[in-house]
């Protein structure tokens, strides 16, 4: 069957509140059997019309961020299953206001004061494993706004693989294929099945295929069209099995003791990525100011050629499609930018991280946007390569 025993010694993200509620703690040692998955939020096909969820008048975003920052939208709407959630948006759409979709907020950086949005917050949560014997591996949907690290916790202590280097990443599932999220040598592009939408330009559902959805380093249709798809369910094909998928990754090789390329139990791939992430303040947690941001705040630039060779001595070079991949934070540190940059101000660097812009607490938009704006003006003004953000800036821009 290959359904394992959680090895324990894995702890979650420590709980958050900024929109998806944080996965349950699991006991060292415990087994977490395969029916812990929660039961799906309902039926999508045809989606019903169960009518939009309650629209209530907005409250500040600055809540349901993990920048904490971001003004009152209009209005808000909470969506607890794909039914409300295509609801919310039909209806605000029909009535010709700005919709802007929250899930966990950890990839949002929303201006401040007034908005002239309605927030409609992904909140449908469930998973169900497809029955499908066709293909191998297992398939399994998860509901838009379901957190993805307990996705993550879920499918790997079941033997369920290929998220496993996806640990402790913040935010829902539905968000995963927007950008495609990746980490340590792999992206959700690996296991993604099929996406199913809400098209508001065609007003029908639409399922698309991975195919379809133009994922790249970063990116997708979806994010370059953020106005037109409403993510409803992701499915993920998964191999069963307990050996993970080879290591690609230098950093996590090593704290794993295998050479790139090789492969390590599933478990202890995702005990090491949680412990990595950590030391980064790549994991969300409520007492730590390091992890109040969008995480990476630049994409790594990838450049042509010869802007590629005219880098100083020792900047990263990696082959990509398009061109040269560089790395951000080598990018930052080198025009001069060190960790804990803009201390003791309210917005500054990650004290653990040079690509994380943090809020220390007190932070507004224009602050973030101000240590952003001061750190991408200086590595093009020192070494010629303009950085682009990787959050959805909402009302406001790097100018
Ligand atoms: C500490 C930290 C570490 C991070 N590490 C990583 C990392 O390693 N790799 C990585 O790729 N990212 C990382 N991120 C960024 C972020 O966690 C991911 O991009 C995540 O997928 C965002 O999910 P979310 O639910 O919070 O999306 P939100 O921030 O709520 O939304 C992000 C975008 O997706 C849209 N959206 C949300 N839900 C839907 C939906 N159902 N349908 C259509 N559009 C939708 C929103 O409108 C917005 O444009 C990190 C962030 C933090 C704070």
């Amino acid at each position: 069957m290959g359904r394992r025993a959680y090895a324990g010694g894995v702890t979650p993200e420590s709980p958050a509140t900024h929109g998806v509620p944080a996965p349950a703690p699991v006991a060292d040692g415990a087994v977490t059997p395969l029916v812990r998955l929660a039961p799906s939020s309902g039926p999508v096909p045809g989606v019903p019309d169960r009518g939009p969820a309650r629209t209530t008048p907005g409250r500040p975003l600055a809540g349901r961020t993990t920048l904490r920052v971001g003004g009152r939208p209009a209005a808000e709407a909470v969506a607890t299953t794909a039914e409300e959630l295509v609801g919310a948006v039909r209806e605000a759409d029909a009535a010709g206001e700005p919709v802007l979709l929250v899930a966990g907020g950890s990839n949002l950086l929303v201006a401040d004061g007034d908005l002239p949005h309605t927030a409609v917050v992904v909140a449908s949560r469930g998973v169900r494993r497809e029955p499908v014997d066709a293909c191998g591996g297992v398939w399994v949907t998860a509901q838009a706004g379901h957190p993805w690290e307990e996705l993550v916790a879920e499918t790997t202590a079941n033997g369920w693989l290929g998220l496993e280097a996806l640990s402790g990443i913040p935010g829902s599932v539905g968000a995963t294929p927007v950008q495609n999220v990746g980490a340590y040598g792999t992206d959700v592009a690996a296991t993604l099945a099929t996406v199913r939408t809400w098209d508001r330009r065609d007003g029908r559902l639409r399922t698309l295929a991975v195919g379809d959805l133009g994922l790249g380093y970063r990116t997708s249709r979806l994010k370059a069209d953020p106005d037109r798809y409403v993510v409803l369910e992701v499915t993920f094909q998964l191999r069963e099995g307990e050996v993970g998928a080879p290591v690609g990754y230098a950093e996590l090789a090593a704290r794993l003791g295998v050479a790139v390329g090789e492969r390590a139990p599933a478990v202890e791939v995702r005990e090491a990525v949680l412990a990595l992430r950590r030391g980064k303040g790549m994991v969300l947690d409520d007492a730590d100011p390091d992890t109040w941001s969008a995480g990476s705040f630049f994409t790594n630039p990838v450049l042509e050629p010869a802007a590629a060779a005219a880098l100083p001595e020792g900047a990263p070079r990696y082959p990509a499609a398009g061109g040269v991949k560089t790395s951000a934070a080598w990018l930052i540190g080198a025009a001069g930018f060190e960790r804990g940059h803009g201390l003791p101000g309210p917005a500054s660097l990650s004290t653990r991280h040079t690509l994380a812009v943090t809020n220390r607490g007190t932070a507004t938009a224009a602050d973030v946007l101000a240590l952003a704006r001061e750190v991408r003006d200086g590595v093009r003004d020192r070494l010629g390569v303009e950085l682009e953000p990787e959050p959805r800036l909402v009302g406001c821009s790097l100018g």
